[in-house]
């Protein structure tokens, strides 16, 4: 049986945890909150304490922690890279730094691992129902061999080139996302300016050619003002950063994103932070002298 340590039992990382135990891996989760193992260890899988306990003995080190600050503290901190053997295959599911995946992987190897940043999208649904789309960068024969642990969950897992690309292409995606949730959120406080059936106008408006898996998944929470997270606006804004630089530093130009990042971090300095990105909404509508509570 294949043991796979998971570093990171958060909202995308539990379910996906629990996800692998089904699917016949042996997994054994350590979550700095320890509470947030209790999901797992329903399902049938095993609790550590720490990663020093549990990764001497895993084939497989996944990982689904927040930010690149992160990842670089549960590698290199008394972590991964000193206490996983030789041939492990290490498989970071968080979105970092393109620049700094791919230094880490190098870094990896040099202590004879293996490794793959393998970013993911579909929010929190994604995680819950396996349907996450992964997109790998490594090595391809790493890419096949973690064929099964990206089967159980997801659903769209495409190699998308050398390490550090995975990242990239999860930039993009992220991109996307934040331009489409704006043009929505202004969408939305333009069709309550004029009263209009917001029910109606969400059916029909995601049947034709502005339809997106951001309106079918967030149209709803904002017309019921529901910012349960889901996808943290503090995550979104770190992904818009890692967008914007990475832009500034290939030369190119990507204004929209730029003012999407922009309206991202004012929400967090309002307070919105800790809501789900759909609140973006509320950062909008205030633009327009509109308030709605907390
Ligand atoms: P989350 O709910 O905040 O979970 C993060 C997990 O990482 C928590 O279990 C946290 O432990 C742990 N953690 C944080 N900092 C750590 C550190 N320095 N060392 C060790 N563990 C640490 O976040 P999430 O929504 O699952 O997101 C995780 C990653 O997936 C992020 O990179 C995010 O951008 C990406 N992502 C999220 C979504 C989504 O819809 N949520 C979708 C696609 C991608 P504690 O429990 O102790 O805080």
């Amino acid at each position: 049986m294949t043991t796979i340590a998971f570093i990171g039992l958060g909202i995308m990382g539990s379910p996906m945890a629990v996800h692998l135990q089904k699917a016949g891996f042996d997994v054994i989760g350590i979550n700095r909150t320890p509470e947030k193992t209790a999901a797992l260890v329903e399902a049938g899988g095993r609790a550590a304490g720490s990663i020093a306990e549990a990764v001497p003995d895993a084939d497989i080190v996944a990982l689904m922690v927040p930010d690149s600050p992160d990842v670089v503290q549960v590698l290199r901190e008394d972590g991964v890279l000193d206490h996983a053997r030789p041939g492990t295959l290490v498989i970071d599911f968080s979105s970092i730094r393109p620049d700094i995946a791919a230094e880490l992987a190098a870094e990896a190897e040099e202590k004879g691992l293996r490794m793959l940043d393998a970013p993911v999208s579909g929010g929190e649904p994604g995680a819950i129902n396996a349907t996450l789309s992964i997109m790998v960068g490594g090595a391809a024969a790493d890419f096949e061999a973690a064929a099964d642990v990206f089967a159980a969950v997801g659903k769209t897992i495409v190699h998308v080139g050398p390490s550090g690309a995975g990242q990239t292409v999860k930039a993009a995606n992220q991109l996307i996302v934040a331009v489409n949730m704006e043009a929505l959120a202004e969408a939305i406080v333009f069709l309550e300016a004029y009263g209009v059936d917001l029910p109606a106008a969400v059916e029909v408006l995601g049947g034709g050619l502005a339809g997106s898996a951001v309106l079918n998944q967030k149209a709803g929470k904002m017309l019921d003002r529901n910012f349960d997270p889901g996808f943290r606006i503090d995550l979104h804004h770190k992904d818009l950063g890692i967008v914007t630089a990475a832009a500034r530093e290939a030369g190119v130009a990507v204004p929209a994103g730029a003012l999407a990042a922009q309206l991202m971090g004012s929400a967090r300095a309002n307070g919105d932070g800790g809501l789900d990105h759909s609140g973006l909404y509320r950062g909008v509508a205030r633009l327009s002298g509109i308030h709605h509570e907390r």
